[in-house]
């Protein structure tokens, strides 16, 4: 079994990459891909762990780029994590990030909860800063009892400390991955919130350009949908992946290779099949 969606401490996920690869062993995983948002600060130490431990890991990123409608997220397959263009853009967006936290506590301020920015910060380390983080100080402020009460309250679109990001267009993440010799996957695309001939539309408009993949297991997907995406995919010649969007604790409902109350394990031929596309590809 793999599973191709994890987050590490080098984003919003609660384990360090090496501990990321140490529990795929544990749980007798073949692959695991890190899909870090923003960032590929994880990947190299996570690949030397699995490398002693007999697991592959597949370089990954995890992209938001804006959407009228729900979120949307692109998963970058097998990037070279040094690529230098790459590289450039994820630490501007990374930058971006930065300075919506700040505005984010300084919102909390206002709203009078006093967090400390240099601990989001720290609490981030060196990879991407995201909502997560500030969820977890208002947790250790008392101000709330655990991240999901602190998105419910606070962080969450329409609560009083949101500040939007500006995100990239959906046409320059999908180029900067295949730039950086990666796959170009459609991540959870229920979080887009359209059905039938309307999402069939998006993905081909997403397709067109240069998308590669849909990702048909998600821990948010129910078996109806998997369904539905895996004949999409078919029908559009794109691949198939899955993963579980495993975050550690910072969301304690969803297990490294399979998901949310085991909704989630991923054959190993998924795996097979995106190293097949890309050695085609070239
Ligand atoms: P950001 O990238 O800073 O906008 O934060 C988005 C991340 O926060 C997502 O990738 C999830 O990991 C997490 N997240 C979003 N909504 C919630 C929620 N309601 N509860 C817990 N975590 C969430
Ligand atoms: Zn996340
Ligand atoms: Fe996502
Ligand atoms: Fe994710």
């Amino acid at each position: 079994m793999i599973d191709l969606h994890t987050h590490s401490t080098a984003s919003d996920g609660t384990l360090e990459p090496e501990a990321l690869a140490e529990l795929a062993a544990k749980k007798k995983l073949s692959a695991i891909a890190l899909t870090d948002h923003d960032t590929v600060a994880g990947v190299a130490r996570a690949q030397a762990a699995g490398r002693a431990l007999g697991v592959e890991v597949v370089p990954g990123v995890e992209l938001s780029v804006g959407s009228e409608r729900g979120a949307l997220h692109l998963l970058g397959y097998f990037v070279r994590p040094e690529d230098a263009g790459l590289r450039a853009k994820l630490d501007e967006w990374c930058g971006v990030r930065q300075e919506r936290a700040r505005r984010m506590v300084e919102k909390l301020g206002e709203l009078g909860i006093e967090i400390d920015y240099a601990r989001v910060e720290v609490a981030a380390g060196s990879g991407s800063v995201g909502r997560p983080h500030v969820a977890r100080e208002l947790m250790r402020a008392k101000a709330v009892r655990s991240v999901e009460e602190a998105f419910e309250r606070y962080l969450r679109r329409g609560k009083p400390a949101y500040v939007p990001r500006e995100m990239p267009k959906a046409e320059e993440a999908i180029a900067l991955i295949r730039s950086a010799g990666g796959v170009a996957v459609l991540a959870h695309p229920a979080t887009l919130w359209l059905k039938g001939a309307e999402l069939e539309a998006r993905v081909k408009e997403l397709r067109g350009q240069g998308l590669e993949g849909i990702e048909v297991h998600w821990s948010g997907h129910s078996v109806r949908q998997r369904r539905e995406l895996l004949a999409l995919a078919k029908k559009l010649s794109l691949v198939a992946t899955g993963g579980s969007d495993f975050h550690g604790e910072n969301k304690p409902g969803i297990q490294l290779g399979s998901g949310r109350r085991g909704n989630t394990r991923v054959e190993d031929a998924l795996l097979d099949a995106l190293r097949q596309h890309l050695l085609m590809r070239r």
